[in-house]
Protein backbone atom coordinates (compact mmCIF):
# COMPACT_ATOMS: atom_id res chain seq x y z
CA UNK A 1 0.00 0.00 0.00
CA UNK A 2 1.43 3.58 -0.83
CA UNK A 3 2.42 5.70 2.05
CA UNK A 4 0.59 8.64 2.05
CA UNK A 5 2.63 11.74 4.15
CA UNK A 6 0.69 14.73 4.80
CA UNK A 7 3.12 17.74 3.29
CA UNK A 8 3.21 19.99 6.65
CA UNK A 9 0.83 23.29 5.15
CA UNK A 10 -1.57 20.87 4.78
CA UNK A 11 -1.76 19.40 8.18
CA UNK A 12 -4.92 19.62 9.61
CA UNK A 13 -3.62 21.53 13.25
CA UNK A 14 -5.34 23.27 15.19
CA UNK A 15 -2.91 24.71 18.50
CA UNK A 16 -5.41 27.35 20.01
CA UNK A 17 -8.53 26.59 22.09
CA UNK A 18 -10.47 26.86 25.65
CA UNK A 19 -11.88 23.76 28.13
CA UNK A 20 -13.38 24.03 31.49
CA UNK A 21 -10.41 25.01 33.15
CA UNK A 22 -10.21 28.65 31.57
CA UNK A 23 -13.58 29.53 29.55
CA UNK A 24 -14.40 26.76 27.16
CA UNK A 25 -17.68 25.03 27.74
CA UNK A 26 -15.99 21.32 27.08
CA UNK A 27 -14.25 19.56 29.08
CA UNK A 28 -10.39 18.55 27.51
CA UNK A 29 -12.08 14.96 26.93
CA UNK A 30 -14.95 16.28 24.72
CA UNK A 31 -12.72 18.85 22.61
CA UNK A 32 -10.74 16.16 21.88
CA UNK A 33 -13.53 14.18 20.80
CA UNK A 34 -14.69 16.88 18.63
CA UNK A 35 -11.25 17.63 17.58
CA UNK A 36 -10.51 14.21 15.96
CA UNK A 37 -14.23 13.91 14.69
CA UNK A 38 -13.61 17.17 12.60
CA UNK A 39 -10.51 15.93 11.40
CA UNK A 40 -7.67 17.15 13.31
CA UNK A 41 -4.26 15.84 13.00
CA UNK A 42 -2.06 17.42 15.62
CA UNK A 43 -3.81 19.81 18.50
CA UNK A 44 -3.02 21.52 21.59
CA UNK A 45 -5.10 23.18 24.45
CA UNK A 46 -4.58 26.89 24.97
CA UNK A 47 -6.14 27.52 28.19
CA UNK A 48 -6.19 31.21 29.66
CA UNK A 49 -3.20 31.80 32.13
CA UNK A 50 -3.58 28.34 33.07
CA UNK A 51 -1.85 24.30 32.40
CA UNK A 52 -4.20 21.92 34.31
CA UNK A 53 -5.65 20.00 31.63
CA UNK A 54 -2.49 19.76 30.02
CA UNK A 55 -2.07 16.27 31.16
CA UNK A 56 -5.86 15.36 30.38
CA UNK A 57 -5.76 16.64 27.17
CA UNK A 58 -2.55 14.66 25.73
CA UNK A 59 -4.16 11.68 27.22
CA UNK A 60 -6.90 12.57 25.41
CA UNK A 61 -5.32 13.70 22.32
CA UNK A 62 -3.80 9.85 22.13
CA UNK A 63 -7.45 8.11 22.88
CA UNK A 64 -8.59 9.94 19.74
CA UNK A 65 -5.63 9.25 17.34
CA UNK A 66 -3.95 13.11 17.51
CA UNK A 67 -0.30 13.89 18.24
CA UNK A 68 -0.37 16.39 20.50
CA UNK A 69 1.52 20.07 21.57
CA UNK A 70 1.06 21.22 25.07
CA UNK A 71 -0.92 24.72 25.15
CA UNK A 72 -1.45 27.99 26.80
CA UNK A 73 -2.57 31.30 26.03
CA UNK A 74 -1.18 34.21 28.41
CA UNK A 75 -2.64 37.68 29.29
CA UNK A 76 0.14 40.18 28.86
CA UNK A 77 -0.03 44.15 29.03
CA UNK A 78 1.38 45.78 26.20
CA UNK A 79 1.08 49.87 25.69
CA UNK A 80 -1.75 49.94 28.37
CA UNK A 81 -3.93 47.06 26.09
CA UNK A 82 -3.76 43.49 26.91
CA UNK A 83 -2.52 41.12 24.21
CA UNK A 84 -2.72 37.38 24.32
CA UNK A 85 0.75 35.56 24.00
CA UNK A 86 0.16 31.56 23.37
CA UNK A 87 2.47 29.35 24.39
CA UNK A 88 3.17 26.24 22.50
CA UNK A 89 5.40 22.88 23.09
CA UNK A 90 6.73 23.81 26.78
CA UNK A 91 7.44 21.13 29.75
CA UNK A 92 4.20 21.21 31.19
CA UNK A 93 5.91 20.35 34.57
CA UNK A 94 8.12 23.60 34.37
CA UNK A 95 8.04 25.35 37.86
CA UNK A 96 8.54 28.62 36.58
CA UNK A 97 6.27 28.37 33.86
CA UNK A 98 3.74 27.05 36.36
CA UNK A 99 4.43 30.20 39.03
CA UNK A 100 4.44 33.01 36.18
CA UNK A 101 0.74 31.50 34.78
CA UNK A 102 -0.12 31.74 38.93
CA UNK A 103 1.16 35.26 39.22
CA UNK A 104 -0.91 36.34 36.05
CA UNK A 105 -4.34 34.73 37.11
CA UNK A 106 -4.21 35.87 40.51
CA UNK A 107 -5.75 38.94 40.25
CA UNK A 108 -8.94 37.89 38.83
CA UNK A 109 -10.83 37.30 41.76
CA UNK A 110 -10.83 40.95 43.14
CA UNK A 111 -10.94 41.95 39.05
CA UNK A 112 -14.21 39.72 39.42
CA UNK A 113 -15.71 41.47 42.34
CA UNK A 114 -15.04 45.27 40.79
CA UNK A 115 -16.73 44.17 37.67
CA UNK A 116 -19.63 42.75 39.33
CA UNK A 117 -19.57 46.03 41.90
CA UNK A 118 -19.75 48.15 38.08
CA UNK A 119 -22.82 46.36 36.61
CA UNK A 120 -24.41 46.21 40.21
CA UNK A 121 -24.71 50.63 39.50
CA UNK A 122 -25.91 49.43 36.03
CA UNK A 123 -28.74 47.52 37.57
CA UNK A 124 -27.70 44.14 37.02
CA UNK A 125 -27.70 42.40 40.77
CA UNK A 126 -25.64 39.69 42.08
CA UNK A 127 -23.35 39.11 38.90
CA UNK A 128 -20.70 37.94 40.56
CA UNK A 129 -22.93 34.67 42.25
CA UNK A 130 -24.40 34.27 38.45
CA UNK A 131 -21.04 34.26 36.60
CA UNK A 132 -19.90 31.75 39.67
CA UNK A 133 -22.01 29.56 38.13
CA UNK A 134 -20.52 29.41 34.83
CA UNK A 135 -16.68 29.09 36.69
CA UNK A 136 -14.98 25.04 35.74
CA UNK A 137 -11.77 26.76 38.26
CA UNK A 138 -12.54 29.03 41.10
CA UNK A 139 -8.47 30.40 39.94
CA UNK A 140 -10.05 31.20 36.30
CA UNK A 141 -13.06 33.43 36.64
CA UNK A 142 -13.45 35.67 33.36
CA UNK A 143 -15.22 37.90 31.21
CA UNK A 144 -16.98 35.34 29.57
CA UNK A 145 -18.63 33.66 32.77
CA UNK A 146 -20.28 37.11 33.11
CA UNK A 147 -21.14 37.25 29.41
CA UNK A 148 -22.89 33.86 29.95
CA UNK A 149 -24.72 35.12 33.02
CA UNK A 150 -26.22 38.10 31.40
CA UNK A 151 -27.12 36.07 28.54
CA UNK A 152 -29.04 34.29 30.76
CA UNK A 153 -30.82 36.36 32.56
CA UNK A 154 -32.32 38.18 29.18
CA UNK A 155 -29.65 41.12 29.41
CA UNK A 156 -28.27 40.76 25.96
CA UNK A 157 -29.73 38.10 23.42
CA UNK A 158 -25.76 36.70 23.03
CA UNK A 159 -22.14 37.20 24.04
CA UNK A 160 -21.54 39.39 21.67
CA UNK A 161 -23.50 41.40 22.35
CA UNK A 162 -22.45 41.85 25.60
CA UNK A 163 -19.20 42.83 24.67
CA UNK A 164 -20.39 45.74 22.30
CA UNK A 165 -22.42 46.69 25.42
CA UNK A 166 -20.73 45.52 28.67
CA UNK A 167 -17.37 44.17 30.17
CA UNK A 168 -15.53 46.51 27.64
CA UNK A 169 -13.75 49.91 27.14
CA UNK A 170 -15.95 52.68 27.65
CA UNK A 171 -18.89 50.03 29.35
CA UNK A 172 -20.27 48.97 33.01
CA UNK A 173 -18.21 45.98 33.95
CA UNK A 174 -14.65 47.20 32.41
CA UNK A 175 -11.97 46.92 34.82
CA UNK A 176 -8.60 48.15 33.26
CA UNK A 177 -6.15 45.24 34.70
CA UNK A 178 -2.44 44.72 34.52
CA UNK A 179 -1.16 41.50 32.97
CA UNK A 180 1.93 39.81 33.03
CA UNK A 181 4.60 42.23 30.59
CA UNK A 182 5.42 40.67 27.32
CA UNK A 183 9.33 40.03 28.46
CA UNK A 184 8.10 37.79 30.95
CA UNK A 185 5.21 35.74 29.02
CA UNK A 186 7.85 35.04 26.81
CA UNK A 187 10.23 33.80 28.78
CA UNK A 188 8.78 31.66 30.89
CA UNK A 189 7.93 29.68 27.51
CA UNK A 190 11.42 29.97 25.87
CA UNK A 191 12.49 28.51 29.56
CA UNK A 192 10.11 26.18 29.68
CA UNK A 193 11.38 24.68 26.12
CA UNK A 194 8.53 26.19 24.46
CA UNK A 195 7.52 28.72 21.49
CA UNK A 196 5.91 31.83 21.93
CA UNK A 197 3.65 32.91 19.57
CA UNK A 198 1.48 36.17 19.18
CA UNK A 199 -2.50 35.66 19.01
CA UNK A 200 -4.80 36.71 16.91
CA UNK A 201 -2.83 40.16 16.36
CA UNK A 202 -5.68 41.71 14.06
CA UNK A 203 -8.05 41.79 17.18
CA UNK A 204 -6.07 44.46 18.87
CA UNK A 205 -6.74 48.11 18.65
CA UNK A 206 -3.52 49.42 18.18
CA UNK A 207 -1.88 51.53 15.65
CA UNK A 208 0.43 50.68 13.11
CA UNK A 209 3.82 51.92 15.35
CA UNK A 210 1.95 50.12 18.45
CA UNK A 211 1.74 47.02 16.49
CA UNK A 212 5.41 47.42 14.87
CA UNK A 213 6.30 48.20 18.43
CA UNK A 214 4.63 45.08 19.90
CA UNK A 215 6.28 42.39 16.82
CA UNK A 216 9.72 44.32 17.37
CA UNK A 217 9.43 43.63 20.88
CA UNK A 218 8.68 40.22 20.97
CA UNK A 219 11.39 39.55 18.13
CA UNK A 220 13.37 40.84 20.56
CA UNK A 221 12.55 38.96 23.31
CA UNK A 222 12.60 35.83 21.02
CA UNK A 223 9.17 35.55 20.21
CA UNK A 224 9.28 33.26 16.95
CA UNK A 225 5.85 32.55 15.64
CA UNK A 226 2.61 34.47 14.65
CA UNK A 227 -0.93 33.34 14.63
CA UNK A 228 -1.91 33.75 10.81
CA UNK A 229 -4.87 31.52 10.43
CA UNK A 230 -7.27 32.15 13.24
CA UNK A 231 -11.05 32.11 13.72
CA UNK A 232 -10.41 35.30 15.07
CA UNK A 233 -9.43 36.61 11.53
CA UNK A 234 -10.93 37.28 8.17
CA UNK A 235 -9.78 36.19 5.18
CA UNK A 236 -8.04 39.27 4.07
CA UNK A 237 -6.18 39.40 7.67
CA UNK A 238 -5.03 36.14 6.91
CA UNK A 239 -2.87 37.35 4.06
CA UNK A 240 -2.17 40.89 6.33
CA UNK A 241 -0.49 38.60 9.02
CA UNK A 242 1.01 36.31 6.65
CA UNK A 243 3.20 39.49 5.25
CA UNK A 244 4.05 40.22 9.09
CA UNK A 245 5.17 36.87 9.42
CA UNK A 246 7.31 37.29 6.33
CA UNK A 247 8.55 40.44 7.53
CA UNK A 248 9.41 39.55 10.96
CA UNK A 249 10.75 36.14 10.18
CA UNK A 250 8.04 34.74 12.26
CA UNK A 251 6.71 30.94 12.05
CA UNK A 252 3.04 30.93 11.26
CA UNK A 253 0.10 29.14 13.27
CA UNK A 254 -3.10 28.39 12.84
CA UNK A 255 -5.99 27.29 15.52
CA UNK A 256 -9.84 27.98 16.32
CA UNK A 257 -9.93 29.16 18.97
CA UNK A 258 -13.30 27.35 19.56
CA UNK A 259 -14.70 27.94 23.34
CA UNK A 260 -18.36 26.69 23.01
CA UNK A 261 -20.66 24.61 20.26
CA UNK A 262 -23.10 27.68 21.37
CA UNK A 263 -20.81 30.06 21.18
CA UNK A 264 -18.03 30.03 18.68
CA UNK A 265 -18.17 29.81 15.07
CA UNK A 266 -15.14 28.73 13.90
CA UNK A 267 -15.39 24.78 15.10
CA UNK A 268 -12.06 22.81 15.69
CA UNK A 269 -10.10 21.89 12.52
CA UNK A 270 -12.31 24.39 10.54
CA UNK A 271 -10.21 26.67 8.97
CA UNK A 272 -8.26 26.84 5.68
CA UNK A 273 -4.62 25.76 5.53
CA UNK A 274 -1.79 28.29 6.43
CA UNK A 275 -0.90 30.79 2.94
CA UNK A 276 2.13 29.64 0.79
CA UNK A 277 5.51 30.40 1.61
CA UNK A 278 4.85 30.08 5.35
CA UNK A 279 7.10 28.27 7.95
CA UNK A 280 4.16 26.21 9.98
CA UNK A 281 5.21 26.17 13.66
CA UNK A 282 5.03 22.63 14.08
CA UNK A 283 7.84 22.49 11.26
CA UNK A 284 9.87 23.89 14.37
CA UNK A 285 8.45 22.08 17.40
CA UNK A 286 8.98 18.75 15.76
CA UNK A 287 11.21 17.42 18.30
CA UNK A 288 8.17 19.28 21.24
CA UNK A 289 4.96 17.02 19.42
CA UNK A 290 4.11 14.32 21.90
CA UNK A 291 3.46 11.71 19.24
CA UNK A 292 0.28 9.11 19.49
CA UNK A 293 1.26 5.36 18.76
CA UNK A 294 1.83 4.22 15.28
CA UNK A 295 -0.95 1.92 14.41
CA UNK A 296 0.03 -1.60 14.71
P1 LIG B 1 -10.66 37.98 30.29
O1 LIG B 1 -9.43 37.12 30.14
O2 LIG B 1 -11.39 37.76 31.57
O3 LIG B 1 -10.39 39.43 30.00
O4 LIG B 1 -11.69 37.49 29.17
C1 LIG B 1 -11.29 37.50 27.82
C2 LIG B 1 -12.18 36.54 27.05
O5 LIG B 1 -13.42 37.15 26.75
C3 LIG B 1 -11.60 36.19 25.69
O6 LIG B 1 -10.67 35.15 25.79
C4 LIG B 1 -12.82 35.78 24.93
O7 LIG B 1 -13.15 34.44 25.25
C5 LIG B 1 -13.90 36.67 25.52
N1 LIG B 1 -14.15 37.83 24.64
C6 LIG B 1 -13.50 39.01 24.61
N2 LIG B 1 -14.03 39.84 23.69
C7 LIG B 1 -15.06 39.15 23.11
C8 LIG B 1 -16.02 39.44 22.10
N3 LIG B 1 -16.04 40.62 21.47
N4 LIG B 1 -16.92 38.48 21.78
C9 LIG B 1 -16.92 37.28 22.41
N5 LIG B 1 -16.04 36.96 23.38
C10 LIG B 1 -15.12 37.87 23.72
MN1 LIG C 1 -11.48 33.14 26.01
MN1 LIG D 1 -7.24 35.40 23.00
MN1 LIG E 1 -8.16 32.09 23.01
Amino acid sequence: MPISITPPSQLNADLHCHSVVSDGTLTPEALAQRASANGVQLWALTDHDEIGGQHRARAAAHANGMDYLTGTEISVTFADNTVHIVGLGFDPDDEQLAQGLALTRGGRGARAREISRQLEEAGIHDAYEGALKYVGNPELISRTHFARHLVEIGACRDTSEVFRRFLTEGHPGFVPHQWASLSSAVHWIREAGGMAVIAHPARYRFTANEEFALFSEFRKHGGEGVEVVTGSHTPSEYGTYADMAREFGLAASRGSDFHSPQESHTDLGALPPLPQGLTPVWELLGHRIQRRAAAA
